[in-house]
């Protein structure tokens, strides 16, 4: 499976949202309407609206959560306003570092094909675990597709300040590196790829080197080592 990649268009965006939500979270409502923007996806083409609202509470299968993204968009009353596009919500009051992977996280399930039938298997599985009387554990969460992207994807803009600020950037360091600093994504590669999904860590770390590869290209620091071996000059 390839990585996502989002576009500077979709990171630009990122970073207004991110601002805006900075910006309104002592407001008072328990639910902000943060804004809206169509969103190309890098990976077919396609495009769709996201709606982002910032919310009080955050919660999936009764779990709190700092972020979340639905089918359809959805009103500020919580009514499926239209059938396509996405709605995502934020926390409110996350330190902007983990807002900003948060918001990442989210937007690359937007634009990832694959997210449809994870958000439906998502549903079964909060469903399932009900009626057993038991949390869904984040293993069943991290096998999807979907998630093994996002929970890389999220951290682009850390890696490109990295690269920025000079510090090593290789796929294991990366991964250790950020074990300490996200919890949610400790739980992804520590709880879940380290511990008996070898194929998955080794998925992960390919795409780290991806996604740095290309932070690389586009700061304009010379080819990468897969541009030279596709023969580019
Ligand atoms: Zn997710």
């Amino acid at each position: 499976m390839e990585p996502i990649i989002l576009s500077e268009e979709i990171l630009t965006q990122a970073r207004e949202w991110q601002d805006e939500c900075i910006l309104r979270q002592n407001e008072k409502s328990l639910i902000i309407r943060i804004g809206e923007a169509v969103l190309v996806s890098p990976v077919d083409g396609t495009s769709n609206k996201v709606v982002l609202y910032m919310c009080d509470d955050l919660r999936n299968g009764g779990k709190s959560v700092k972020g979340k993204t639905l089918i359809g968009v959805y009103s500020v009353d919580g009514n499926r306003v239209e059938e396509g596009g996405r709605t995502v919500a934020v926390k409110k009051h996350l330190p902007p570092a983990e807002l900003r992977r948060a918001l990442l996280h989210e937007l690359t399930h937007t634009v990832d094909p694959t997210s449809e039938g994870d958000v439906q298997k998502q549903k079964e599985l909060y469903e399932q675990a009900a009626k057993e009387g038991r949390p869904v554990f984040n293993n069943e969460l991290y096998a999807m597709p979907s998630e093994q992207r996002a929970f890389v994807t999220m951290l682009m803009e850390d890696l490109r300040e990295d690269l920025a600020n000079g510090l090593a950037c290789g796929a294991g360091v990366v991964a250790n590196r950020y074990k300490e600093k996200s919890k949610e994504f400790d739980g992804f590669i520590g709880g879940y790829c380290q511990i008996g999904h070898p194929a998955e860590y080794e998925q992960a770390l390919r795409h780290i080197r991806q996604i740095v590869d290309e932070l690389r290209r586009r700061a304009g620091n010379g080819t990468t080592p897969s541009e030279r071996k596709r023969g580019h000059s």
